[in-house]
């Protein structure tokens, strides 16, 4: 484990003005996210996992692409959360429209084609054949953030419908319209970050995004700030050492609540995906598992690892 200094504060927030939020092109999102889940796939001991993680990301920017367009956010209620400071998708809304389930069905169907884990087929032949309120149920539970820690499978399949779903409708607000929420919370759809990532981009070079794990909006936080309560005061950095003390993927910990996320430097590899590396990393978890801090990241492809 290498201690890693905090950072300079005279090095945080290089740039003036990045944007609040940067929204997602849900095609190209998940067609890059497989993609890089391919790459991470080589030569990693949980190759077959990153492989059926791909399959079912190229799944994700094929209904992104295919399925019919959900309704935008009306635009009162575009300007009703912004002036109260809350989120303008309402994820219980989002939830009970039918095109969530539509996408669900969709999504069950295309990865019936998928190779994967036995228990992986199982649990989508179930939650193909599920009745109306066990869908209800499943997919509940993934825009609550409370996936029971004791069926993860099933969750896995609703979790991919309610990316695509929450980034289609995410895609179509307009990100100037968005106000910050509180720390940690994303300014689209209240939810929680998977990670965050330093953009290399040029403009915002420096800069540290939130990545929503929910509708996958990426959104401005300072660098040097707990996403779990907001803290500036005790945040730390670990890494896995690999000997060259040049980690990209580090986590932040928090010694006020006790949490880590996962930060990536897209500085030093702009090819960083704040889901796939995270799922990619899970050695990082595995050196966090024996520390003090709990993990505060969202990801639902790694419920259960
Ligand atoms: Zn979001
Ligand atoms: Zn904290």
């Amino acid at each position: 484990m290498t201690q890693v200094a905090e950072p300079d504060p005279g090095m945080i927030g290089g740039v003036p003005t990045p944007p609040l939020a940067i929204l997602p092109r849900p095609e190209r999102l998940f067609g890059q996210r497989a993609a890089r889940f391919d790459v991470l796939a080589e030569g990693s001991n949980l190759g077959p996992y990153l492989r059926f993680l791909a399959d079912l990301a190229r799944v994700q920017a094929r209904l992104a692409a295919d399925l019919p367009a959900p309704t935008p956010v009306p635009s009162d209620r575009v300007a009703l959360a912004r002036a109260s400071r809350m989120p303008p998708i309402d994820r219980h809304d989002a939830g009970a429209e039918p095109l969530l389930d539509d996408t669900l069905s969709a999504l069950c169907r295309e990865a019936a084609g998928i190779e994967m884990p036995a228990a992986a087929r199982l649990a989508l032949d179930a939650v193909a054949a599920a009745t109306p309120d066990d869908r209800r149920w499943l997919l509940g539970n993934v825009l609550d953030d409370a996936i029971p820690v004791d069926s993860p499978a099933p969750h896995l399949f609703a979790a991919a419908a309610v990316q695509v779903h929450l980034a289609r409708i995410a895609a179509t607000l307009d990100a100037r319209q968005l106000v910050p929420i509180r720390t940690g919370v994303c300014p689209a759809c209240g939810g929680r970050p998977a990670s965050s990532v330093v953009t290399g981009v040029q403009g915002a070079e420096g800069t540290r995004y939130a990545a929503c794990s929910c509708c996958q909006t990426l959104w401005n936080e300072v660098r040097v700030k707990c996403l779990c309560c907001g803290s500036t005061k005790g945040i730390g950095l670990q890494s896995v050492d690999d000997g060259t003390g040049e980690a990209t993927v580090r986590a932040e910990t928090c010694d006020e609540c006790g949490s880590w996320v996962k930060q990536m430097l897209q500085t030093k590899n702009p090819a960083l995906d704040p889901v796939a590396d995270d799922v990619g990393t899970l050695g990082l978890d595995a050196l966090m598992r024996g520390g003090t801090w709990r993990r505060g990241g969202v990801n639902p492809f790694l419920i259960g690892y």
